[in-house]
């Protein structure tokens, strides 16, 4: 519609007018209540405020028409209850100081905005009195006695029935119910310590959609038991345990191996100082952590957990507080990153235990993934490190029958933990198949002595705990790309050059592309020169790579550079290109390898960082405990 076609006149001129109360109230409600989730979120973080043990979350109808929110928190004297009712009454902070929050609540603002969008009733226990207080559209009742044993209910009627226009917003039942069960969730995960219940109670029994049982004892183990409830059982069984600090900004929590990523982001967990956050920071900071392990398209799965001085971040930013700003963004992200990276580089070699419990769970259906996890757990040590020589046995890629060994304790396969009976068991000394340059040693390596190779692509080897499956060309790529990245670091990637150059056609913009990057690629072991109109001559290629095709090389590393903003350099991405190029070198499918080959390989995996994936993410072997495979046969 052209600006002329505008029926200006035709509209009555609308008076500047001062707003009435309710309305005031509704509008500081539309910041802080969007949706039934927003005042579940309200309603839970109180009761968690209250020091509450067991929240219960009702609703009914996505939450439109009931939300019910029950906690065993310190309550709210009958006295007091007007007065939580009124804005900007708060009992969390005195105002002196709004730098220094430890609560999740401190505007005061929560209650009565709920107050003014629905019919609100409030019923709480303290000082041995209860009372209880009815508000609708902003009015309140008298306060009456009440009989409740303790903590606080708060029901919360027919929301946005006073203002259709926000009614008209809300989305279908089933998705405002799925928005109250993230919110409930997260808040889940960030309070271990609180056991929770959310009821669907709309119509017919009240159904239980997700409960949590409060966890007690070492921290990082009710974390990991609460995520494994939320996240599943192959998360934690798939996760590394972080805890590092850095001036003072401490970051704790889960990541998961690159081997267990996502197609979508759908399980990146963030808090700061316990409140769950989406923030851009710390996603960008994942990210990056990955960018080596895990093609763009993948995505990391963890949940990470951000404590510091309150002063140092700012939750003051956004009504729902779901965005903070730190302080010092460099320090957080960096934390973010060199914790994540550490911890993947020493989870080393060990692959994810999806592909071999994927591998359980179809020939065992019963074997459901709930039951291993709900197995006695063991003793754990997460951030207690053993070394090789210490723990033989620890190299417990895939074993994990009862749920917990792999993920957590990055060697930690302890006595305790081992499946009865197989500690003791030696190397079998016979090798009727065994190849002759494999010798014990080989044996008592994390990735055994290679027993053969099949199809030309797969080492198979026996390890003292079972036997290992390598994926030859993955393997070999993420060595080569490990290796490309130190040659890079130390002294550059020495180049090997070609009898006759390699001639190389492509667009003319391709080529002046490539060209352009000429120097940089030198640096890689890469001599182009031109050659005629948009052709190059290929002169070194990176002597790591062995003899390899030029032009393919050169197709992907063009990908990379069409893929850098025009701000971006080639050094800023310059995993990126290792990583393609370490794709070229590998040894492909189809390569034969004589035994001492394949034991050379098994042990630099061995002493490679990440070697338990190849650079997109994929297992590079995989390993079956002789309970696994007992499990497969039906002997377990
Ligand atoms: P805020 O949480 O920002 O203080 P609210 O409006 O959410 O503001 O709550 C107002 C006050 O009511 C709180 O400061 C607290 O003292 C009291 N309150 C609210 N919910 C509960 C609860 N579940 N248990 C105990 N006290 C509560
Ligand atoms: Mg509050």
């Amino acid at each position: 519609m052209a600006l002329d076609d505008r029926k200006i006149s035709d509209s009555p001129r609308v008076a500047i007018r001062q707003l009435d109360e309710s309305a005031i109230n509704r509008i500081a409600a539309g910041e802080v209540v969007e949706r039934p989730a927003s005042a579940v979120k309200e309603l839970v973080e109180n009761a968690i405020d209250a020091g509450a043990t067991r929240i219960e979350v009702d609703y009914a109808e996505g939450g439109k028409s009931l939300i019910r929110v029950t906690d065993d928190g310190h309550g709210i004297p009958p006295g007091e209850l007007p007065l939580a009712m009124s804005r900007h009454a708060t009992s969390k902070i005195d105002g002196t100081d709004l730098l220094d929050i430890q609560s999740f609540g401190f505007r005061g603002e929560a209650l009565p905005s709920l107050g003014a969008v629905g019919r609100l009733k409030i019923t709480s226990r303290s000082g041995g009195e209860a009372g209880v207080l009815s508000v609708a559209g902003g009015a309140l009742s008298p306060v009456k006695p009440a009989a409740l044993s303790k903590g606080t209910i708060v029901e919360l009627c027919d929301l946005f029935y006073a203002t259709p226009a926000r009614l008209k917003f809300l989305r279908s039942d089933r998705a405002e119910t799925q928005a109250i069960t993230d919110v409930v969730k997260r808040l889940a995960m960030a309070e271990p310590a609180i056991g929770f219940t959310l009821r669907d109670v709309g119509g017919g029994a009240p159904r239980v959609t997700f409960r949590a049982d409060p966890e007690t004892g070492d921290l990082f183990d009710a974390l990991s038991r609460r995520l494994a409830q939320i996240l599943g059982a192959e998360f934690a069984d798939n996760a590394l345990a972080i805890d590092a600090t850095r001036e003072g900004l401490r970051l704790t929590g889960f990541a998961a191996l690159p081997t267990y990523s996502r197609g979508a982001a759908v399980a990146q967990y963030f808090f700061v100082n316990g409140r769950p956050v989406r923030e851009k920071l710390l996603i960008g900071a994942l990210r990056a952590a990955y960018a080596d392990v895990l093609s763009r398209d993948r995505h990391a799965a963890a949940a990470l957990f951000v404590t510091c001085d309150p002063r140092r971040v700012d939750v003051n930013v956004h009504p729902a507080k779901s965005e903070v700003r730190f302080r010092e963004p460099g320090l957080a992200r960096g934390l973010v990153v060199s914790a994540l990276r550490h911890a993947l580089a020493e989870a080393g070699h060990r692959a994810a235990t999806t592909v071999t419990q994927g591998l359980l769970g179809a020939a065992q259906p019963q074997a459901a993934p709930s039951a291993r996890y709900q197995a006695p757990q063991p003793a754990r040590s997460l951030l207690h490190r053993v070394t090789e020589a210490q723990a033989p046995t620890g190299f417990d890629g895939a074993q994990a029958p009862t749920g917990f060994t792999d993920a957590q304790a990055p060697t930690g396969f302890n006595g305790a933990q081992a499946p009865t009976g197989f500690a003791e068991v030696p190397p079998p000394a016979a090798r009727i198949d065994a190849p002759p340059e494999t010798t014990d040693a080989d044996a008592a390596h994390p990735l055994g002595a290679a027993r053969g190779q099949i199809h030309e692509n797969y080492i198979v080897a026996q390890t003292a705990e079972g036997l290992v499956i390598v994926d030859q060309h993955a393997a070999h790529e993420r060595l080569v790309y490990e290796r490309l990245k130190a040659a890079y670091a130390s002294h550059g990637v020495a180049a090997q050059a070609l009898l006759i150059p390699e001639i190389v056609t492509f667009s003319s913009a391709d080529a002046d592309l490539l060209l352009a990057h000429a120097d940089e690629l030198s640096k890689l072991g890469l001599t182009l020169e031109p050659f005629g109109p948009g052709t190059i001559a290929v002169r070194e290629t990176p002597a790591l790579l062995g003899a390899i095709e030029a032009a393919p090389l050169l197709r992907d590393i063009l990908d990379e550079l069409h893929d850098l903003g025009s701000s971006q350099t080639l050094a800023s991405r310059i995993d990126a290109v290792l990583s393609r190029v370490a794709c070229h070198g590998s040894v492909r499918s189809g390569r034969r390898m004589s035994g001492e080959e394949m034991n050379a390989l098994l042990r630099e995996m061995e002493t490679t960082p990440l070697s338990g994936q190849c650079n997109h993410g994929r297992p590079t072997y995989v390993s079956l405990s002789l309970t696994d495979i007992e499990k497969l046969f039906g002997r377990r």
